[in-house]
């Protein structure tokens, strides 16, 4: 709110400074007019383009000026280099490219990420890091996978920090500084296991989209 009123106050005081800059050249071009009085007129007139070119530059100087400063608006509000990353392709066409199949545990690291930028009101990649505990070997860390797509936390951005444990947990925090925890319940990669054992993996991987997250973690704020 302050920097928005800030903002419109430096807007009009860069308006009324253009606005002035007319009649002033204006001013300037006639009284040096009179001082070139009994001068070819084609003297006269190279002095006026010349006031008059300066006069325009400089006005679309301070156009460029003010929009330069719009894009850093944006640019700090998206937290990003390149403003906010528009997700074009399904989730589970992208999750499944991303990590080749759609097994439970990628499932619900995808489903855990897109639930903390929702709760964070996030748009992830760049605004957020997570740190995730996981066992390092699959099926368990192919939730890892899941984290970096859902989320835009990578290992290459280095806003993504693994670590190896017995259960599965993650942390996301935003750069504002809100944070939100999952834990995945302690009984429940018995529940998965006897999913695949009686649907495969991508019957597992079908139910994982559709189980309600609250039965899956313990989410805390
Ligand atoms: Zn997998």
């Amino acid at each position: 709110m302050v920097q928005g009123i800030l903002e419109l106050k430096a807007q009009i005081g860069e308006f009324i400074i253009w606005i002035l800059k007319l009649p002033l050249s204006i001013a300037f071009a006639l009284f040096k007019g009179r001082i070139l009085m009994g001068t070819p007129r084609k003297v006269h007139l190279v002095f006026l383009t010349a006031v008059l070119s300066v006069f325009f530059s400089s006005s679309c100087s301070l156009f460029q000026q003010r929009e330069g400063k719009h894009m850093g608006a944006v640019h700090h509000k998206s937290k990003g280099p390149g403003g906010p990353v528009k997700v074009v392709t399904p989730d589970k066409t992208r999750l499944y490219e991303f990590h080749g199949h759609l097994g439970p545990y990628v499932v619900l690291g995808f489903r855990a990420a897109r639930l903390a930028c929702k709760l964070l009101h996030s748009p992830g990649y760049f605004d957020m890091s997570c740190e995730v505990t996981s066992p390092l070997s699959p099926p368990h860390s192919c939730f890892i996978d899941g984290i970096q797509v859902g989320s835009g936390c990578t290992l290459g951005k280095n806003n993504l920090k693994v670590k190896e444990g017995e259960s599965i947990s993650c942390v996301f925090r935003t750069k504002e500084g809100s944070s939100l925890t999952l834990i995945l319940k302690k009984d429940f990669p018995l529940q998965i296991k006897k999913w695949i054992e009686k649907e495969g993996v991508e019957g597992a991987g079908e139910r994982a989209w559709k189980i309600a997250l609250e039965k899956v973690f313990e989410i805390k704020k």
